[in-house]
């Protein structure tokens, strides 16, 4: 009986110790490459850690001196994941003996940032672009000189006069510009146009993820490109199916139709050199979901693309991809500070944890498409009492919330501690552009932490700077 009890309590001593040696990191699902937190730690004292090589980022001690809302954005990993996947391409290709070459475009929507898009043409990328309005920037810094006039451009979206003038403009000036045909207006509109062109087709293909719509208004069918049969300058074929896409069989099936395309338009356009096969390239936002490797898919798409064009007999197409939200989404992190708590209602004990800033402002996705986010206490988090919560936003909406789908998100209790924080992760992708100012909130500030520095670079909006926008 006496020897019992104790032995009974150090084995209980024991388990805390291994959960207590983790910090807590497997629980927040921090450190783990599959998840995109390979970066985070938790320190000894339980604040969330951002890692940049040996140097290091204690993220509650930054929100403490700069304040929240706040955006930190690391162009180190815009830097990673974008020579990552420019070397993972090449790689394939050699190894799998394919013919064509690779070409990475960012898509510059998915987040036009200045201090995003740089780190991305440093290394190598290039551009995608969606309006008048980027090709203008793209414009800007050709004329001071900062981009190499090698550098590839992709025009996609509905090309306004002045989009078009600007193309004409700078295909003038010797840049690589290739517009890509949308519709008829456009088509006729080309025939004039004195470089490569490209064409959008709509493939009639299901795949899943919420971006693929069975009604889509983007390009001309498969039918109509064979119909249309010879196009001046015609050397590209672009596709985008969808954004965030769930499985490989997403990216596989629609190139291996496109393929087929490809060697019927190639017939009477031999000129048709390369595959577009737009953006697409998923993050694992949700953390209880495995997802794919960018690795493994893109080792699948140079095998289908060589086997594909064997067996059609024609020579291995040049490839493009334009993945943005894969390259962006890890970048950043959204920071808000919980300033107040009530019961849910009817919700069994569940938490509304008040946060400074707003989802429909902010991370509009939220709202928009009830997007999940990977979502990490700053600190407390070597906290064992958690509450179940449902986050709300400081606008006066009430659609202004996050519930992560319904289920709840793990927090610290609030009255556990004198303050306390979170971070949503991912949140580097489409954010920034889609972001509004219901209730004349102000944006969140934004930081930049790279080398071991952390710099402001947007500030916090002021009341006259917010106003301004509304004529004030
Ligand atoms: C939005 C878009 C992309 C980027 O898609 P991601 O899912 O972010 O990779 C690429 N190409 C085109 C044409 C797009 O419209």
């Amino acid at each position: 009986m006496a020897t019992e009890a104790p032995a009974r309590l150090k084995r209980k001593r024991k388990s805390t110790k291994i959960k207590k040696k983790n910090g807590f990191k497997k629980f927040w699902r921090l450190g783990m490459e599959e998840f995109n937190t390979g970066a985070f730690e938790i320190s000894k004292d339980g604040e969330l850690v951002a890692r940049e090589g040996n140097y290091q980022y204690n993220i509650y001690d930054i929100v403490k001196k700069y304040g929240s809302p706040t955006e930190i954005f690391f162009p180190t990993v815009i830097e990673h994941r974008a020579r990552d996947l420019i070397e993972t391409f090449n790689a394939y290709i050699k190894i799998l003996g394919y013919k064509g070459r690779y070409h990475y475009h960012y898509p510059m929507k998915v987040n036009q940032n200045r201090e995003f898009v740089l780190p991305a043409v440093a290394e190598g990328a290039n551009l995608d672009i969606a309006s008048a309005n980027e090709l203008y920037l793209v414009k800007r810094m050709l004329e001071q000189e900062k981009f190499h006039s090698k550098m590839r451009v992709i025009c996609n979206g509905p090309k306004t006069a002045r989009y078009m003038e600007l193309i004409e403009e700078l295909n003038g000036k010797g840049l690589i510009v290739i517009p890509i045909i949308e519709d008829r207006v456009e088509l006729e509109r080309m025939q004039k146009f004195k470089g490569p062109v490209g064409i959008r087709v709509d493939i009639n293909i299901n795949v899943k993820g919420h971006w693929n719509k069975k009604f889509n208004r983007f390009g001309f069918t498969e039918t109509e490109l064979l119909e249309l049969g010879k196009i001046r300058n015609l050397t590209v074929l672009h596709y985008n199916i969808s954004s965030q896409t769930e499985q490989i069989n997403g990216f596989i099936e629609p190139l291996k139709r496109a393929l087929q395309l490809f060697a019927k338009m190639k017939t009477k356009n031999p000129g048709l050199d390369t595959i577009d096969m737009g953006g697409g390239a998923g993050v694992p936002y949700n953390k209880y979901k495995k997802f794919y490797s960018a690795k493994n898919l893109i080792q699948k798409i140079i095998k289908t693309a060589k086997v594909q064009s064997d067996a059609l007999g024609i020579k291995h197409p040049n490839l493009i991809t334009e993945w943005g939200r894969y390259v962006m989404a890890p970048a950043q992190i959204t920071i808000y500070r919980v300033t107040a708590e009530k019961l849910v209602q009817n919700k069994g004990g569940y938490k509304w944890y008040i946060v400074d800033g707003s989802f429909m402002n902010d991370l509009t996705d939220t709202w928009a498409l009830k997007q999940k986010w990977h979502v990490i206490p700053v600190n407390g988090l070597a906290h064992p009492k958690l509450e179940k919560v449902w986050f709300a936003g400081s606008s006066c909406d009430s659609d202004d919330k996050y519930t992560h789908g319904g289920l709840y998100v793990s927090v610290p209790k609030l009255s556990d501690h004198d303050e306390l924080y979170v971070a949503f992760l991912d949140t580097g992708a489409y954010q920034d552009s889609l972001s509004s100012h219901h209730c004349l909130l102000s944006s969140p500030l934004k930081l930049m932490a790279a080398n071991g520095e952390v710099k402001v670079v947007r500030k916090r909006e002021t009341p006259e700077e917010v106003g301004k926008q509304f004529g004030w």
